[in-house]
């Protein structure tokens, strides 16, 4: 729409012929505006069905009536926090990272999740860390300052973001900010955190001594130490990272409890359990 837009306001000579060319212009733009016409038309339509939907129906029905178009990754990416909760078992479904690192722009599920209240809590946390990270270290490096591609031999891509690092000589500590409670999956991604960046710029961090810092919003603070990171966890990462890069995608683990959470929508996902299922009562009197 956009390229019959410009090309009606052009008034460009440069390319203009002999002849009739006034002519041949103005049939070319009543072609054009009946074009643009009509697209706006459809797209009348299209918007008065979706509030149509979205007021009777609801979100979900709206979104399984007007998928978003899914694309196919080049290769895959996997962003740390997608598996985290997977390393420490808190989340079974495999499928549903893998589908995250294969594909992207897909319909997403309805959430109640307040971004922005969590943003504004995020940023109020970090900067009162960053203040205090500024008096204790040389250099701060803070959010996008810190983000990394480790780029894995599948083709795959591990991505990430801690949100703060202190350097002072050959001490570095790298903090993450969290707003709620202490969650296993925060030591989790501290681990991935303080294993894989320093990979990936090992001119600027070879034989840095790193400390993780988990930083919450109660004060209170968790230390993470690189021996934490032995062979039973790198085999469980690996484990994971092998399977998120592979074409072949892990098989579904459907529950009512991750599902509920999941933002991948039975588009997508066609074993997507909308609801509890019924509990079966059986009467055997043995509680
Ligand atoms: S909707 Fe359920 S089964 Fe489907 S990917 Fe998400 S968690 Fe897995």
């Amino acid at each position: 729409m956009n390229f019959i837009s410009s090309a009606l306001s052009s008034n460009s000579s440069a390319a203009r012929p002999n002849g009739n060319y006034a002519e041949i212009q103005d049939r070319c733009r009543e072609c054009a505006e009946i074009i643009l016409e009509n697209i706006r038309n459809d797209q009348r339509a299209e918007d008065a069905e979706k509030t149509l939907y979205r007021d009777r129906l609801g979100a979900s029905e709206t979104i399984r009536r007007f998928p978003m178009p899914t694309l196919k990754r080049d290769a895959p990416y996997i962003w740390v926090t997608w598996i985290t909760k997977l390393l420490v078992g808190k989340e079974c479904c495999l499928w549903a990272a893998w589908f995250k690192s294969h594909y992207k722009d897909y319909a997403k599920a309805p959430s109640d999740f307040d971004a922005l209240s969590w943003n504004i809590k995020h940023t109020v946390l970090l900067d009162t860390i960053a203040t205090q990270y500024a008096h204790r270290f040389d250099r701060v490096q803070r959010e996008h300052q810190n983000s990394f591609n480790y780029h894995g031999s599948s083709g795959a891509i591990l991505s990430g973001k801690p949100d703060l690092i202190g350097i002072t000589g050959n001490e570095m500590r790298i903090c993450d900010a969290k707003t709620g409670q202490k969650q296993d999956e925060h030591w989790a991604q501290m681990m991935l955190y303080m294993y894989f960046y320093p990979r990936c710029f090992p001119q600027a961090f070879k034989d840095m001594n790193i400390v993780g810092e988990l930083c919450y919003g109660d004060g209170t603070k968790q230390e993470v130490y690189m021996d934490e990171f032995d062979d039973t966890y790198r085999g469980q990462v690996m484990k994971v990272l092998q399977a998120l890069s592979s074409t072949e995608p892990p098989p579904t683990v459907p529950s009512s409890t991750e599902c509920g959470y999941c933002h991948i929508t039975n588009v997508d996902c066609l074993d997507r359990l909308e609801a509890a299922p019924l509990s079966t009562q059986v009467e055997l009197g043995e509680f």
